[in-house]
């Protein structure tokens, strides 16, 4: 109780847009988000329920099946995410996690999704970020939170073992050499076995490199699953 009076004390909850005290987020700005679109990630076309073209996916060897987008990556988006960092600032996640889960749950494709059939997972993050650079991992942070929600199977999978250059500043070209032998199944990948969806969590990705590469590496051992990347925003 009293550290918490301290910690609202040093940190008062204001929004983080308007300044307005009592919340991270206040109702007005809430309204302010936009839905992000259905679409195809690779062709921009309407997509019903984000699926990926099936099209799209063959021409560019693609292993992702569907990209599950929540909001646009707008001014109030990206002071969103931006804020996570501050892991006391725990309401903010929660929304954010709240809202990932209210897509996946009003999926229709998704209904027949339990914790017997499907696991949620994050994207790794390399020791040294992670721990020295960051302190956080907010893919980590935000699949917590949606199986808090959702009460799927929750489970690392991936590690991720060489420190790379953010993927944000390199040229196409680079970014396809940047990860090569980054990843690695972790000891508990075999749980995927049993189950026939993966979820992967994420905050907000720009070039889907990463996630492909990851895909690429659970589909070479897991072909009969289905992978879907859900993430809370997608700045093109
Ligand atoms: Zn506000």
């Amino acid at each position: 109780m009293f550290l918490s009076l301290v910690d609202s004390f040093l940190f008062p909850v204001v929004c983080i847009c308007c300044q307005q005290p009592w919340s991270y987020l206040c109702p007005s700005c809430k309204l302010l988000l936009t839905i992000h679109p259905e679409i195809c990630p690779y062709s921009h076309k309407y997509s019903s329920w984000f699926r990926v073209h099936l099209d799209e996916r063959s021409n560019k060897d693609n292993y992702l099946d569907w990209c599950i987008v929540a909001f646009r990556y707008d001014a109030i988006m990206k002071r969103l995410i931006s804020t996570f960092k501050y892991y006391h600032r725990h309401h903010l996640v929660t929304f954010v996690a709240w809202q990932l889960a209210l897509h996946i749950r009003t999926n229709q494709h998704l209904q027949a999704c339990n914790h017997q059939n499907t696991l949620i997972s994050r994207i790794p993050s390399h020791r040294w970020r992670k721990y020295f650079v960051k302190w956080y991992n907010q893919s980590e942070i935000l699949a917590y939170q949606v199986w808090l929600e959702l009460w799927l199977t929750c489970a690392p999978l991936t590690k991720k073992h060489k420190h790379t250059t953010a993927q944000a500043r390199l040229t196409k070209e680079e970014r396809t050499t940047n990860l090569l032998g980054s990843f690695s199944l972790s000891d508990d990948h075999l749980i995927l076995k049993n189950k026939t969806h993966l979820l992967l969590i994420d905050d907000v990705t720009t070039t889907g490199s990463t996630l492909h590469t990851l895909a690429s590496l659970i589909k070479e051992q897991f072909p009969h699953l289905c992978i879907r990347w859900v993430v809370v925003a997608r700045n093109w």
